[in-house]
């Protein structure tokens, strides 16, 4: 039996004093990607900060390829962030005042590694971006500036890789442009993708393949 990709079992959060969210378990093969659909406030974020070890579940577990979050220390969940994940976040959270090019050190740098500016260079060839890669982000535009975070996200060459609402602010030629190059980039790694959507656009496109799962979110009620 192949090691699953990722699954969860008995998977609940709750935020302060708010009531439980719930998740239904799930079980991804590797190989597979996932969908991850609801309407907004479903919980959807809160399943990738999850999935990532941002966040730890109120109760359940969760393994992604074989390694259980919750035997990790958070030293070490820091270090397994860092090495097998990556996370193009629906805010882009690019640094205003490094270049493009700079903003490729930072997973490095953060780890405390060298910057790997040949990889920085070939993934920014592979997505159109040589040209702009001394601009700072607000130089970008919309979709460039979310390629820089892909190719950033990419550049440690991770085992998982989470994209949060990655259409949001995407026109439909660009948004189809993006699940592209989102699942070539995990395909490139041999990663699995885990994709949080409320865009039918991305449904449509995402369910006319075969290795891709969906997994529904049910709407939360709302509070009294
Ligand atoms: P989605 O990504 O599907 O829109 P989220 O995971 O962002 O959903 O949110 C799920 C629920 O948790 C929502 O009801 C939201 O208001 C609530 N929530 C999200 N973040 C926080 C927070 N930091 N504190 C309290 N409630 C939160
Ligand atoms: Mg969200």
């Amino acid at each position: 039996m192949p090691v699953a990709a990722i699954e969860w079992q008995g998977l609940r959060y709750r935020y302060g004093q708010e009531s439980d969210i719930t998740f239904d378990d799930l079980k991804l093969a590797a190989g597979q990607h996932l969908l991850l659909r609801g309407a907004s406030g479903s919980g959807k974020s809160t399943l990738l900060a999850l999935l990532a070890g941002l966040l730890s579940p109120t109760t359940g577990q969760i393994q992604v390829a074989g390694q259980s979050l919750q035997d990790l220390s958070p030293r070490e969940r820091d270090a397994w962030r860092g090495a097998q994940l990556g996370f193009v976040p629906q805010r882009l959270h690019l640094s205003a005042s490094l270049s493009v090019a700079h903003n490729l050190d930072l997973p490095y740098v953060c780890a405390g590694l060298p910057p790997d500016r040949a990889r920085a260079a070939l993934l920014l060839d592979q997505l159109g971006l040589a040209a702009v890669s001394r601009r700072l982000p607000h130089q970008l535009s919309v979709g460039q500036a979310q390629r820089v975070a892909l190719a950033r996200a990419l550049i440690r060459r991770p085992k998982l890789l989470l994209a949060d609402e990655p259409s949001a602010s995407l026109d439909d030629d660009n948004t189809a442009a993006m699940l592209d190059l989102l699942l070539d980039g995990a395909a490139s790694q041999g990663a699995t993708l885990v994709l949080a959507s409320h865009d039918a656009r991305v449904a449509l496109r995402m369910g006319q393949r075969s290795d891709v799962v969906e997994h529904r979110l049910p709407t939360l009620p709302l509070p009294p």
